[in-house]
Formats: C-alpha cells, structure tokens, sequence
C-alpha cells in the first residue's frame, strides 16, 4: 500500500530501531561505530558518512518529496553551497533575480570569486528565462518560487522543460511552499533545496538544510560532497526536524487559512499601497502556481504609505514578533531591507521593488482574530 503523505509525515522515523522496539526514532548522539569484524560494518561508521538519526530524516524527506536521495545539512546555506559543488569555473546559473539574500551573497561574494556565476534573471518571465538558459556556459536553473519577499511565481513545467533540451539542470528552492502544496521533482525539475529552518521544521528552534535529488546518480554525487566538504545535521537537530516534520500537513493548513485571512484585511486596509499574496485574485502568476501547485503558502509582503511609520509598526506588534526567518508557528514581521535582503544592493533592490516601506509576514499558527487585531491596531 503506498501511503499517503500525512501518514508517511505522522509516522517519519517510526519502527527504525528493531533492537528495542523504540517507537521515535532515537537520537544516535554518537560519532564512531564500532565494526563486528575486519571488512564488516554495520552500514554506520562515522556519524560525518552517516548517522542512524540523520538517514531517517533523509529518507523520510526523500519519500515525501518523491526523490531518490535525501540530504540533511547544518543550514540551508550549507545544502545550497553543497548543490553548487556540481559546477566548475567558467559555468553559469541561471537564478531567480529576488532571491533570498543569503543565497546572493554565495553566489557573489563565495562562488563569482572562483569562476561560478550567476546569471539574475526575473523567473516569472518565461522569454526571458528562454534567452538566458541560451546564453554560453550555463548549466543550470536555480528558481526560487514563489520568490521572496515579492512571491513572483516561475513556470517550473515550463522552465525545466527548457533547460532539459539543453542539458542543463533545474533546481527548485522550495523552500515556501514545501512538498506538501509544490512538487517540483514532478513538474521536471532534477533537484530540490529547502532552508529546513523555515517550515519543514517549523517552530523557529532549529537550523538545517535539506537537498532531494530525484535520480539515485544526482543523489549519490551530492552524497560524496556532503561527506566530502562535511557541512552536515548533527543528531539532535536532525531528531528536532523529524519531530517537526510530523506536524506539517496541520500547521501548514492553519498558516494558509489565517494567511488568507490577513491578506484580504491588508488588501482592504486604507494605509496598505499594495499587498502580495499568490491567494489574491490580482496575484501576477496565480494562473501559474493554479497549474503546478495545490496551495499559496503563509508569506505575505505589504506596503506601507510611509516608510516613516515602518520603526512605530516593528515596535508596537504584540503578536507578531520583529524577528527575520519564517515558516514557524509564531508570526513574524520583517522588515526586508534592513535584515533578509540587507545584502542586496541598494541599486538592485530599488529594481526588484524591495522598498523602505515594504514589510513581510510569516504567518503562523495563532488565532487569527488575534493576529488581525494586532494588524489593525499598528496601522
Ligand atoms: C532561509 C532561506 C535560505 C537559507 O537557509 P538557512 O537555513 O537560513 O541557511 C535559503 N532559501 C530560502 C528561500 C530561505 O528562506
């Protein structure tokens, strides 16, 4: 029988130590393993390889994201610079030009220094995504969709289609959307990179990354590097995202209604210029993500009429928190240009449109009544 997504997640990590009959997988604090005999091993040897904990958690992201191969890493970062590992000086990339700041900063100040570029590209532009998958030396599409903090939507069907004629990889940043509402392996794309800090987790107390690879060769080359450059999850934080992974179906379905909610209240709401959420109608690219996913998120980005009010709002929430991240159970305010996308240029933020009086939400799990209350009284 194959299992729906929700059982699969309810029982991640269930019936892994036969020995005792432990129900949770345990955390296997442990560095070394000792061998029976000379040449046998009992699939463990050291925890940097693998660790019983860790190859739960992978396998279990593995399986809810329909790929060959898991990967878990210390960070997002970490598993992003481990899928650059694939390229050689003299290769491009074709990227989502609002992209997560951290992931910028490696692509401009790590990877442009040793001959790995980034091409930055508006990805909800097909043609445009077309001309540059054209260009000389690019071997790959990393995507970040619904982007952030504008939520522009990219075609995946229709972009790793593209870039498979070419012979070029197609990476999706998966990120806002997770595998439960945005299966990227099926739409064509080769692999899948999440921050695991945000809603895999979801509870704003762990940091970790995670790479799915959809054919068992693409997971195997990723393997080594993990192994080889080692920027892996330790155990305890490996065992926190199992924990929080069972969860996800719930909390992800709370956050999406209340982020509703709090979108059509900002939509309304006479001091908002503008408010972008994939589940308004006037959303550019809803016909998009209709196709190719079954939800919108919880992220939400608004402007304000005045940057001037933006320092009285971050201090007054009572609710939502001034904290960056997102995809926990608690709300978050952000303040883009002052924290996510701080290491973005100033010339190409104002051409993205990440204003000074743009401001994001992760919206979590609260009453909604609450969280709009406290919207209404800020503005
Ligand atoms: C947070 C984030 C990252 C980076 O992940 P860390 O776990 O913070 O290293 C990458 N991509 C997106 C879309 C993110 O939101």
């Amino acid at each position: 029988m194959s299992k729906k997504i929700e059982t699969l997640l309810a029982q991640a990590g269930c019936g892994c130590d036969p020995r005792t009959g432990a129900l949770v997988t345990p955390i296997y604090q442990t560095a070394t393993f000792e061998h029976p005999e000379l040449g046998r091993s009992t699939g463990f040897d050291y925890s940097r390889t693998s660790n019983p904990t860790r190859l739960a958690l992978e396998e279990t992201l593995a399986a809810a994201e329909g790929g060959a191969r898991g990967l878990a890493f210390a960070s997002g970062l970490a598993a992003i610079d481990c899928a650059l590992r694939l390229f050689q000086p003299g290769d491009r990339l074709v990227v989502t030009e609002d992209l997560y700041g951290g992931t910028f900063r490696l692509f401009e100040k790590v990877f442009r220094p040793v001959g790995i570029e980034a091409v930055y590209v508006d990805t909800s532009r097909l043609e445009l995504v077309a001309a540059a998958l054209a260009q000389e030396r690019v071997r790959a599409v990393l995507l970040e969709t619904p982007s952030n903090p504008l939520l522009k939507i990219a075609d995946i069907r229709a972009i790793a289609a593209l870039a498979k004629v070419r012979g070029q990889l197609t990476v999706v940043d998966n990120t806002f959307l997770t595998f439960l509402l945005q299966r990227p392996l099926e739409l064509g794309a080769d692999l899948v990179v999440y921050s695991a800090s945000k809603y895999l987790g979801g509870h704003n107390d762990v940091v970790a990354g995670v790479l799915i690879a959809r054919t068992p060769e693409l997971g195997e080359r990723l393997a080594f590097f993990q192994n080889a450059v080692g920027g892996v999850l330790g155990p305890q934080d490996a065992w926190l995202l199992l924990r929080g992974l069972k969860t996800l179906p719930l909390r992800l379905r709370q956050q999406e209604a209340n982020a509703q909610r709090i979108a059509e209240f900002l939509a309304q709401h006479p001091r908002v210029t503008q408010v972008w959420y994939p589940g308004l109608t006037a959303h550019p690219g809803r016909d998009v993500l209709a196709r190719e996913s079954i939800g919108c998120g919880a992220m939400i980005a608004f402007a304000i009429e005045s940057a001037a009010r933006v320092p009285d709002i971050l201090k007054s929430v009572r609710v939502f928190r001034f904290a960056e991240s997102l995809g926990g159970v608690e709300s978050l305010i952000t303040y883009p240009i002052a924290q996510t996308h701080a290491d973005i240029p100033v010339e190409i933020r104002d051409r993205l449109g990440i204003h000074d009086r743009l401001l994001r939400l992760s919206v979590g799990i609260e009453n909604a009544g609450d969280l709009l209350a406290d919207l209404e009284a800020v503005l």
